[in-house]
């Protein structure tokens, strides 16, 4: 069999964006306008969104929780695969992001079923875990402080249903680099693979994603 190369890897990758892009205008400019507003490019791509949509809408879809909201463009692909009464708490630390986001969920016309909350993930958890149910969230998605996905993941563990879904981004690379260069997520994506709780693989899209479902 042919070897990947890194043209054929960007060849692929370009293929994939061709047939899975943006499904509508909205979603389509938003990280542009994010741009113009000085927020910074690391949303995931149209083929990454469209997976956290599927992997949303394979769950109840009841009760979904985000790490690092950014511009809203993977909380909207998230928002999109829930129930028509299920809900979203996706937790963002810095102010212009939370507030660029919340508009961005509006014009998406998914704003009555996502609430961001404002603060660091690793408190707004905790404030978390008080607040809900344990086992009543179907969904999750890591994308905060790279360094605290290990601490995201053990206070999640216990909110998650039985058949729910994680989903961690950048488990393979950052923009700064990828995991052979020292980047990536390497202590949690070995926790996540020593759980026995968790039945998990990885995904080498984009940056990397780590999947796992909850027995
Ligand atoms: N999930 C988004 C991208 C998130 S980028 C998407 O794909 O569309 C990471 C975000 O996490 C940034 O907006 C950053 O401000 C936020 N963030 C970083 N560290 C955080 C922390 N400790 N707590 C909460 N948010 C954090
Ligand atoms: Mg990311």
């Amino acid at each position: 069999m042919a070897s990947m190369t890194p043209e054929r890897w960007d060849w692929i990758n370009d293929y994939i964006h061709q047939l899975f892009g943006d499904p509508d205008d909205h979603l389509a400019g938003l990280m542009a306008r994010a741009e113009a507003a000085g927020l910074p490019q690391i949303a995931v791509s149209p083929d990454v969104g469209r997976l956290l949509g599927i992997l949303a809408a394979s769950t109840p879809g009841r009760l979904a929780i985000e790490l690092g909201t950014l511009a809203g463009y993977s909380g909207i692909w998230i928002a999109r695969g829930l129930a028509p009464d299920g809900r979203l708490i996706t937790v963002e630390m810095d102010p212009k992001h939370a507030d660029f986001a919340e508009a961005e969920f509006a014009t998406a016309g998914v704003a009555d079923r996502v609430e961001v909350r404002r603060g660091r993930a690793r408190d707004v958890l905790a404030q978390l875990v008080s607040e809900l149910e344990p086992e009543s969230v179907d969904f999750v998605f890591i994308d905060a402080h790279k360094p605290e996905y290990p601490d995201y993941f053990r206070a999640v563990k216990p909110l998650m249903a039985s058949g729910g879904i994680l989903v961690a981004d950048n488990v393979l690379g950052t923009s700064s680099g990828w995991i052979d260069e020292g980047h990536g997520t390497d202590p949690f994506n070995r926790l996540v693979a020593a759980d026995p709780d968790f039945l998990a693989t990885m995904m080498p899209m984009r940056q990397g994603l780590l999947i796992a479902r909850k027995r």
